[in-house]
């Protein structure tokens, strides 16, 4: 029987000799490969509209870098905080997508992309239509249909997931997607940092276990680590942190912020010079400190909350107490009373304190009768005040708060008079204290992380990334998920009424255009550090192109001919020794460079040739507009006996100038 199998000589007639790769190769290169012809990108035929200085202010808007991008024809506005992306721009975001691509395609995700035009079934269901209330842009269709605008994909993807995956032997599954994303800003500013619409990349994962989903969180904190080392990382070190978070509209419990450091960022980062330790203010937490420690009832502020809503038996009185001294955390007051009874709200605040509105006259018996238990929650750093100075701090508040008018001459009541069956007579009795963490860590405060004295910093980023461990805020809700193979089953938590175990899930932002404004900021500051001028200098990696060929005179047939000669002879040299363009440039200043990409054709558009009729000095001006890393001027050097050009190298350090013979390059 003839034998058909993949590998099986016999059944190959001999007549036809086998093709391998290393005949193919020697076979073609008897007759040359014909390559491609590659053109230089021509600024004279480019869209980069730039603009003298001052002239494209833009409202109050201020931001150094935001008028550095307008002027060197990166973006222009469309409406308030909606931009279009020019070329330039364009050009730096597909570099940060390819580094983006490439780091999560090695932990094993799939780029896909979802619709922007989102049904919002699934966006109720979930409750996010009501959580995100006016952030969220909605709009109805010509049948009735009511949409979304995706500001994130969690629905969609967790659907789309569901749909396909049947048993965990499909499981992981890690989709990302780069898209444009939409959020009703209500005051959009400070350029890219702040808008309605923008690029964001995320990513989702879906595990059949907790475990599986902790490890996915941590493979993407590893790939965010080195995607933002590439990005953010250079000669000035690394200019990014990864911060704990609060997990905020999106759930889960698990959670950090990748921030860049930056005056013009609206997050406060509390961040400790000695260990690392980062978090955003919201979230952040330090040791408690006795010079905040309150010693009598004047140091503390109480803050009261209760349920009011009479279709809910709860009986019980909060009192939340901190130093007066210490800022109150808002995020972590809010997560501590939505822990408690549905319908509990906020009655009363000594730092503004106000007698309850109750009508006197027709119920004399006074807003706290509903109550009869008091609990309180204290700051750790109330954990050793004088039981009988707290006791006191309390009856002055719920006093005030049930007193007829706020007269602070009016007697005080003790906590056994409000709350007799709790509390004694009038003996001040300690109440059983939660300790909580409720305050705002702040700037000179003590490392928590590594009891640092006086070791916590406090300052400004912009949030650049985001992820989140979401367990099952989605998968659950959306009845998402699989059904578990024998081996599973035993271990695997409940299923839901279709039979299905939930996904665990996480999800992961990268605000693209973001970093975009970000790069600007610091690409601002570093090209005035370096040459004392306003420009911008973009690290390697991303700077719209490495070179620009500036031909001083375009009417001298000879300059524009030599810049023909030098694309030319750049492009041979990179991919006859398959090097980048950048590397080409370094050798031939004798510079060392490490560099990791060689020769493709995308290196043919990394040198542009200005030959725009506009005099040498408007060139050079927007060359620091687009921050080149290296410019060659065809200029007055270029003299027939001895014809030399100018090569510029901008670095951290300064622009620095050689001249170089025309023939170093062209050979
Ligand atoms: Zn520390």
């Amino acid at each position: 029987m003839a034998c058909y199998a993949r590998g099986c000589a016999a059944a190959r007639p001999a007549s036809r000799p086998l093709r391998t790769f290393a005949n193919a190769r020697a076979s073609s290169s008897s007759t040359p490969i014909q390559r491609r012809q590659l053109h230089p990108i021509r600024l004279s035929t480019y869209f980069q509209p730039t603009h003298k200085a001052s002239s494209t202010a833009s409202g109050d808007d201020t931001l150094a870098s935001l008028q550095l991008l307008l002027r060197g024809g990166y973006i222009r506005s469309s409406s308030s905080g909606v931009f279009t992306l020019l070329p330039n721009a364009l050009r730096i975001v597909r570099k940060l997508t390819a580094i983006i691509d490439s780091e999560l395609h090695a932990i094993g995700a799939s780029r896909l992309a979802m619709p922007t035009l989102l049904p919002a079934k699934l966006w109720r269901q979930t409750g996010r239509y009501e959580i995100m209330g006016s952030e969220l842009y909605k709009l109805r269709d010509r049948r009735d249909s009511d949409y979304v605008l995706g500001p994130t994909h969690e629905e969609e993807v967790t659907r789309l997931v569901a749909g396909e995956v049947e048993s965990d032997r499909q499981l992981p599954v890690r989709v990302y997607q780069i898209t444009r994303k939409f959020r009703d800003e209500p005051r959009p500013r400070m350029g890219l940092l702040r808008t309605k619409e923008f690029l964001m990349k995320d990513l989702y994962s879906f595990d059949k276990s907790a475990a599986d989903a902790a490890a996915a969180y941590d493979d993407v904190s590893a790939a965010y680590t080195r995607i933002f080392d590439r990005i953010f990382t250079g000669a000035h070190g690394r200019r990014w942190v990864a911060a704990e978070a609060d997990t905020g509209a999106i759930g889960g419990n698990k959670s950090h912020e990748y921030h860049v450091q930056d005056a013009a960022g609206e997050d406060t980062l509390i961040t400790c010079t000695k260990c690392g330790y980062a978090a955003n203010t919201e979230k952040a937490v330090s040791m408690p400190d006795p010079q905040h420690m309150p010693i009598s009832a004047s140091d503390v502020r109480v803050l009261l909350y209760a349920c009011t809503d009479p279709d809910v038996h709860d009986t019980t009185i909060h009192a939340l107490v901190l130093p007066a001294t210490r800022e109150l955390n808002a995020v972590k007051a809010a997560k501590l009373s939505s822990s408690l009874a549905p319908g509990t709200q906020l009655l009363y605040d000594s730092a503004s304190p106000s007698p309850a509105q109750w009508d006197w006259k027709d119920r004399p018996e006074g807003p706290l009768i509903r109550y009869s238990t008091l609990a309180v929650l204290a700051d750790f750093e109330c954990a050793s005040l004088d039981p009988a100075e707290l006791n006191d701090a309390l009856a002055t508040a719920l006093s005030t708060y049930s007193s007829p008018s706020a007269s602070p001459s009016s007697p005080s009541l003790s906590l056994g008079e409000i709350f007799p069956a709790q509390f004694n007579g009038d003996a001040p009795v300690a109440p059983a204290l939660t300790l909580v963490d409720v305050r705002t860590a702040q700037a000179n405060d003590t490392c928590s992380s590594c009891k640092s004295v006086g070791s916590l910093h406090e300052t400004r980023a912009i949030e650049v990334g985001h992820t989140f461990f979401l367990g099952e805020r989605y998968s659950r809700a959306l009845e998402a998920g699989f059904l578990p193979t024998a081996a599973l089953k035993a271990t695997s938590g409940a299923a839901m009424s279709n039979g299905r175990v939930p996904f665990q899930m996480g999800c992961y932002g990268i605000g693209v255009s973001r970093i975009l404004g970000a790069l600007a900021q610091k690409a601002a500051a570093d090209f005035t550090q370096a040459t004392s001028k306003p420009g911008l200098l973009w690290p390697r990696h991303v700077s719209p192109f490495t070179a620009a060929i500036l031909v001083a005179d375009t009417r001298d047939a000879a300059k524009l001919d030599a810049a023909s000669r030098v694309y030319d002879g750049l492009i041979t040299k990179a991919r006859t020794h398959d090097l980048s363009i950048h590397a080409v440039l370094a050798g031939i200043l004798g510079e060392p460079t490490q560099d990791d990409v060689g020769w493709s054709s995308d290196e043919a558009h990394e040198v542009v040739i200005d030959d725009r009729r506009a005099q040498l000095g408007a060139k050079l001006a927007d060359a620091d507009l687009t921050g080149y890393t290296y410019r060659l001027i065809i200029g007055r050097h270029l003299t027939p006996s001895s014809p030399h050009i100018e090569l510029q190298h901008l670095t951290p350090t300064g622009l620095h100038s050689t001249l170089i013979p025309l023939e170093t390059i062209c050979n």
